[in-house]
C-alpha cells in the first residue's frame, strides 16, 4: 500500500477471482467460460470492426441493443449495455443501493465486495440448510435485493412465482435478479417486467454466449431505472464497451442455432456428469447452471480439489466454512468431463 490511498480502502478486500494459468495442458474447470468458441459469425464480426479501432465506440451502443431489445421484446430504451456485468452490478451498489444491499450469505462474491468499496451496509441472509433460498426471507425488506438466478455457487434456481412473490412484497424495493446462467435451465424473469417497475435483470455474455474474454454484461428495465444506470455510466465511461464487443453481440444474438446447439450440449453433458456422480455416492446439487456444485461425503473438498489439480484439472474449491466440502466444477466438454470423472475414480471417489 502506498502512502497515497484513501484510509477508507486501506481495509478492502478484493474479489478473489479464479485463476486463469496459462498453462494449456490444463483442463479447466474453475471459472465457468464456456468450453465453446463463440459464434463463427461473431468472430467475424469482430474482425471486421477491428479495423475501425481508430475511432471510439458507439457510447449508445446502438447495434448491440437494438438487436438485444428485440430479442427481450423491450423497448431500445430499457436496455443497457456494461463492460461485463460485473460494470453494471458495481453501478447498482454505488448508486442504487443507498438503504443497503440484502443478499445470501453463498451467493456471486462480487457482492459482498462491492459493499465494501462503495460502503453499502450488507444484509446477509442465509441459504437454507439444503442451500435453497426462502423466498419469504426477502418479503418486506428497505435494502436492494440482489439475488443470482441461478444462485452461484449452488446451482439452485427460484421459480418465476417465487420470483414474483418477493417482487411483490417489496414494491418499493429495488429487486435484482442476476440472470448470468439463466440460459443453462432456469426461468427468466424478463416477462415480469411488464407488472413490475421494480425489477431489474442483469445478464452476461460471458458464459451461454461464449464471450467471457469480450467483457460484455448488460440490463433490462424500466426506462426510468436505464436511464439513471445511463447517467452513471455517462458520469463515468461513455464508451465503456468497446467496438469489437458490440459487434460481435449483436452477431452472436442473431446466430440463435449456434448458442442453442452449445446450450443443449451443456444441460446435456451437465445432466450425464451428475447422475455419473450420484451413481458414486456424491452428493450434488439440482444444477440449473453450467456448473454442477458436488460434495464427496468421505473426502474433504480441498484434498480432492488438490489432487485434480495434481491431476492437471482445475476445479473451484471455497475456503468458506459453510461450502468448504463442497467443489463448483463448470461443465466443459463431454471429453473433459470424461476425464474429470476418470480422475475422480483414480483419487478415490
Ligand atoms: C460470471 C458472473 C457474473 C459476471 O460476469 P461478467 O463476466 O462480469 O459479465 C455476474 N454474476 C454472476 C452470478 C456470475 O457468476
Amino acid at each position: 500500500m502506498s502512502r497515497f490511498l484513501a484510509k477508507k480502502f486501506e481495509g478492502l478486500k478484493p474479489y478473489t477471482p479464479g485463476e486463469q494459468p496459462q498453462n494449456q495442458k490444463l483442463i479447466k474447470l474453475n471459472t465457468n467460460e464456456s468450453p465453446f468458441p463463440p459464434s463463427p459469425k461473431a468472430v467475424e464480426a469482430a474482425i471486421t470492426e477491428a479495423k475501425k479501432l481508430n475511432l471510439y465506440s458507439d457510447p449508445a451502443c446502438r447495434v448491440f441493443l437494438s438487436a438485444l431489445s428485440e430479442h427481450f421484446g423491450v423497448g431500445t430504451e430499457q436496455v443497457f449495455a456494461s463492460n461485463g456485468s460485473d460494470e453494471v452490478l458495481a453501478f447498482l451498489f454505488q448508486a442504487l443501493s443507498e438503504n443497503g444491499a440484502a443478499f445470501a450469505d453463498q451467493t456471486y462474491g462480487f457482492y459482498p465486495v462491492y459493499c465494501n468499496l462503495y460502503g453499502v451496509i450488507p444484509k446477509i441472509i442465509p441459504l437454507k440448510d439444503d442451500f435453497s433460498i426462502d423466498p419469504k426471507d426477502y418479503y418486506g425488506l428497505k435494502e436492494t435485493i440482489f439475488i443470482a438466478n441461478p444462485n452461484a455457487p449452488t446451482g439452485l434456481a427460484l421459480s418465476l412465482s417465487e420470483i414474483r412473490g418477493i417482487l411483490d412484497h417489496n414494491l418499493n424495493t429495488l429487486v435484482v435478479i442476476d440472470e448470468a446462467y439463466v440460459d443453462f435451465g432456469a426461468e427468466s424473469a424478463v416477462p415480469l417486467l411488464k407488472e413490475y417497475d421494480n425489477l431489474l435483470i442483469v445478464g452476461t455474455f460471458s458464459k451461454s454466449r461464449s464471450m467471457a474474454g469480450a467483457r460484455l454484461g448488460y440490463a433490462v428495465g424500466s426506462e426510468e431505472l436505464i436511464a439513471d444506470l445511463n447517467r452513471i455510466k455517462f458520469s463515468f465511461n461513455p464508451y465503456n464497451v468497446n467496438r469489437m464487443t458490440l459487434a460481435a453481440a449483436a452477431a452472436a444474438i442473431r446466430d440463435r442455432a449456434y448458442f442453442e446447439a452449445a446450450r443443449d450440449e451443456i444441460i446435456k453433458t451437465r445432466t450425464d456428469t451428475i447422475d455419473a456422480l450420484r451413481k458414486r455416492g456424491y452428493l450434488c446439487t439440482d444444477s440449473k447452471a453450467n456448473f454442477i456444485f458436488v460434495r464427496n461425503p468421505d473426502m474433504p473438498g480441498k484434498e480432492i480439489y488438490q489432487k485434480l489439480r495434481e491431476r492437471d484439472i482445475l476445479v473451484r474449491w471455497f475456503d468458506i466454512e459453510r461450502i468448504r466440502d463442497w467443489l463448483r466444477i463448470t461443465v466443459g466438454t463431454r471429453e473433459e468431463m470424461d476425464a474429470l470423472l476418470a480422475a475422480l475414480k483414480e483419487i478415490g471417489g
